[in-house]
Parts: structure tokens; C-alpha cells; sequence
């Protein structure tokens, strides 16, 4: 679920994106293709001009010099009626033979054409300029004859340019089909890629099963996971509805019970105070149990982060273990059970308010669980790193060891009718819970039957000693 108001870019189709990404590729990869393919054949192609100007060269050069007078006019019989030009060039540069022209004496000088150069220097040379013809280069190979005079093949050839241009339609055509072909294979594979992710959501309850791909698995199992930590939460929600209904019924049930009596005239005079005393207790066990349910239900909301928990500030355990103990003397006398408290001054880091619920709970129930003659130390102090701890010990009925995990649970009773008979809601222990764990706090809880029981609370560092209270 989005947070309203927040600006997140809306969703985007997975498959589009996919796909797109695909049909870029293969239509950079067909440019660069085309590209590298056509250089690399221009290449290819002017070196093998290159080789058959060189050897066509060799062989006339062979027949030139074989001749029994070398009149350079005789050359214009080596290449009749070819496109290929032959020029022989003397050692000053004049030329004396041009395939091309009539009257070599209107040509000027040779000498610095490269190739000629390179071969007077070396023996052979060869180059490529542009022709005068658009779109058209010229290769040219030069040979050194023995004379000293050079000779020279020259050859037109389309440049990369015009060649790319016959071939561009092909090329175009080619790519087309190649780009169409890939987007209709980038459209099935992108498909076949997000089906089974799409599929995932038809069974949510068994997502870790069928997962399709392994980048997948956190996903899966933070859906599965929160799956059940929300149907926990649902059944928790349910069962405490449940109890909640049939914990108020039952007193509901007695008051008008008893109500109905007294409207119908058929309690007995005697009875009157009787009954009226008992609709008071009963009202008064809803009030105690609707009021641990709104402190719960605060404690909840606090937990979960919906609600402002109450400012910390430090607080004295050990001043608040005496105010806790006056309060309680009352309901210790009444059970016939000391009530002593005792302790070092430390300080934590708390809820005044939300602690002296914590103490009087637990305080209560070592009174409430106890025996005539029984006792109840309230203690604290400081304990390692900085930390403090508040214990309430009693050496009443004790708890069975297979309810001790179970005691902090809502509505969880060892002995129903004896937590109702003493005013309990069953409901004391989980608000001590949460109590703790909004402070940090951890709970220990050792008990015995028959022998007594110790829940001591530990808050974490932070909480001070002072010697000063
Ligand atoms: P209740 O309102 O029933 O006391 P609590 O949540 O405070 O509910 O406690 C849950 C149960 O744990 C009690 O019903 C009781 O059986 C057991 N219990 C709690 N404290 C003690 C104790 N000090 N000695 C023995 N049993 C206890």
C-alpha cells in the first residue's frame, strides 16, 4: 500500500520496459554492425586493389624492360581499352608515357607525388587520393625499372561513401527485417520473463514454493512471512474479541440477573442489600476489566507506532517502590500478608505513570497469590552497564511450569476462578509486558510451587544510580 500523499512515480509496465531495453540493443547492435562490416570490407577491398596494382605493375615492368628498345609509346599496348591508367615517369619527374593523354609534354612534373617519390627513394611506392570523379578514389602502385625511370598503375575505385550508397538500401532493408525480427523476439521472451512473475500472485499462501527466479526468493518470503504475521494477528485479534465478549458477558449476565429481580419484586426484602451489593462487584469488575482493556488497547497503538508514547523522563525506582508499597498496604493487610520494599535509589529513564502500573500489578498479584502469613519484598537497585532492575518476590502458590511462558498472554489464567474471586481481569501480566518492552525493558520470571515467585524487571543502561535520593 502506497502512503497517500507520497509523490512515488507511478508503477510502470515491467514487460515495456523489458522489452524496449531488447529492441535498443539489437538496433545498436545492426548500426554498429553495418558500420564495423563496412569498414572493415573498404579495407579489405583497397588492399586488394593494392596487391593486383602491384603484381599487374611487376609483370608489365618484366615485359618493358625485356624489349629490345624501350620506347615508352610501347606501354599503350600493355592495357588496350582498360580503365586502368599506366603512366611512366623519368627520373626528373617528366612524364613520359600517360595512358590518358595524348600529349604528356602539357603535364607537370611527378616528382612529388608520393608514390613516385617512394619509389625513387625506395624502389616502390603506392597511395590514395581522391579522384576528381565524386564519390571515387584512385590507388596507385609505382615501380623503379632499372632505367631509374618509374612506372605506374593506377586504378579508380568507388569510394567508401558511393559503394555504401549502391548497398543502402540493402543495408536499410536488411536492418528493418533484423530490428522487426528482434522485437518480435524480445516481445515472447519478455513475456515468457514475466509470466511466472505474474503467476506468483495466484498463491500467495504457498509463494515460497513457486518461485521462478532465485532474485526473487527475498521477495517471496517477505510476502509469505508478513502473510502469516498478519493472519496471526487476525486469529489474535479474533480470539481477544472473543474473550473480551464472553469476559463482560458473564458479569452482564449476573447484573441483570439480579436486576430483573429487584424490578420484579421478587427478591425477597432481606435480599435487596444482598443483591445490590453483588450487581456494585460485578459492575465493578467490568469497570476494572474495560479500563485494562483501553490501557492495553493504548499500550498496542503505542507499540505499533500509532500513538505518542508519553514523554520519558527520569524516575526514581526506589521512591516509586515506596509509594507503590503504601498504596498496596491496605490490600496486604486485608490478605494477611506483609508487604516490605527495600532498595538501593537508582534511577531510569521512563514513564512515571506507566511504571507505578507496572509495580502495583505485580505488587497486587504477589498479594492476590499468596497465603495468610505470606510475604511480599518489593526491591530495586542498580544493575550491570549502567542498567537498573525493580523485582517483586512472594512466597505464595507459586507458578506451574508449564503456565510460566504462557502468564504474559491475554486472559491466560492458572486458576480462573481464584484471579476472578481476587478481582483479577487475567489481563495485569500483559500490560506489565508491554509496559516493558516500551522501556526497553526485559522480564525474568522464576517461580516454584508451593514455594513462591520472583519476576524482576531489568531496564537497559542509561538508567543512573543516585546516591544523592
Ligand atoms: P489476573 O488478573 O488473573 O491476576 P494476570 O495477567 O495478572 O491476571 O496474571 C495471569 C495469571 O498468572 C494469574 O491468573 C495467575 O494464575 C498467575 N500469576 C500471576 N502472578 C502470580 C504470582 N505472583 N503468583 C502466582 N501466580 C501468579
Amino acid at each position: 500500500m502506497r502512503p497517500e500523499g507520497a509523490d512515488n512515480p507511478a508503477p510502470q509496465r515491467m514487460s515495456r520496459r523489458l522489452r524496449r531495453a531488447l529492441e535498443l540493443i539489437s538496433l545498436f547492435a545492426v548500426v554498429f554492425m553495418a558500420a564495423a562490416a563496412a569498414l572493415l570490407f573498404q579495407g579489405a577491398f583497397g588492399q586488394q586493389v593494392d596487391r593486383d596494382l602491384e603484381r599487374m605493375t611487376r609483370a608489365i615492368a618484366v615485359g618493358y624492360e625485356s624489349a629490345a628498345i624501350q620506347d615508352p609509346e610501347s606501354l599503350a599496348d600493355y592495357l588496350p581499352g582498360s580503365p586502368l591508367r599506366l603512366t611512366l615517369i623519368d627520373t626528373d619527374g617528366t612524364v613520359l608515357f600517360d595512358s590518358d593523354h595524348r600529349d604528356e609534354s602539357d603535364m607537370d612534373n611527378h616528382l612529388t607525388r608520393p608514390e613516385i617519390a617512394q619509389a625513387l627513394e625506395s624502389g616502390q611506392g603506392h597511395s590514395v587520393r581522391e579522384s576528381p570523379t565524386l564519390g571515387q578514389e584512385t590507388h596507385y602502385y609505382a615501380l623503379r625499372l632499372e632505367s631509374g625511370q618509374v612506372l605506374r598503375l593506377a586504378e579508380d575505385t568507388n569510394s567508401l561513401w558511393s559503394s555504401y550508397n549502391q548497398v543502402l538500401p540493402l543495408l536499410v532493408g536488411g536492418g528493418l527485417v533484423a530490428i522487426l525480427a528482434s522485437a518480435v523476439l524480445a516481445a515472447v521472451f519478455t513475456r515468457r520473463l514475466v509470466e511466472p512473475i505474474t503467476r506468483m500472485a495466484d498463491h500467495l499462501e504457498t509463494i515460497e514454493d513457486n518461485v521462478p527466479y532465485v532474485e526473487l526468493i527475498p521477495l517471496a518470503h517477505t510476502i509469505q512471512s508478513d502473510r502469516s504475521l498478519r493472519e496471526n494477528n487476525e486469529a489474535m485479534r479474533r480470539e481477544f474479541t472473543a474473550n473480551v465478549s464472553h469476559e463482560l458477558k458473564t458479569p452482564l449476565t449476573s447484573i441483570s440477573g439480579f436486576a430483573e429481580l429487584l424490578e420484579t419484586g421478587m427478591a425477597k426484602p432481606e435480599d435487596v442489600p444482598v443483591f445490590g451489593k453483588r450487581i456494585h462487584s460485578e459492575a465493578g469488575r467490568m469497570i476494572r476489566l474495560v479500563s485494562d482493556i483501553l490501557e492495553l488497547s493504548q499500550l498496542d497503538g503505542m507499540q505499533a507506532g500509532a500513538d505518542q508514547p508519553p514523554a520519558f523522563a527520569p524516575v526514581e525506582l526506589s521512591t516509586l517502590l515506596r509509594d507503590v508499597a503504601s498504596t498496596m498496604t491496605m490490600n496486604a493487610k486485608k490478605a494477611y500478608v506483609t508487604l516490605r520494599y527495600e532498595g538501593d535509589p537508582v534511577t531510569v529513564q521512563g514513564s512515571r505513570d506507566m511504571l507505578t502500573e507496572l509495580v502495583t500489578n505485580l505488587c497486587d498479584n504477589a498479594i492476590r497469590y499468596n497465603r495468610p502469613g505470606g510475604q511480599v519484598v518489593l526491591r530495586c537497585g542498580p544493575a550491570g552497564d549502567g542498567g537498573a532492575y525493580v523485582q517483586v518476590e512472594d512466597n505464595g502458590i507459586g507458578i506451574p511450569q508449564d503456565a510460566q511462558d504462557r502468564v504474559f498472554e491475554r486472559f491466560f489464567r492458572v486458576d480462573k476462578s481464584r484471579s476472578k474471586a481476587t478481582g483479577g481481569t487475567g489481563l495485569g501480566l500483559a500490560i506489565v509486558k508491554h509496559i516493558a518492552v516500551l522501556h526497553g525493558a526485559r522480564i525474568e520470571l522464576h517461580s516454584t510451587v508451593g514455594t513462591g515467585t520472583t519476576i524482576r524487571v531489568n531496564f537497559p543502561g542509561g538508567g543512573t544510580e543516585d546516591k544523592t535520593v
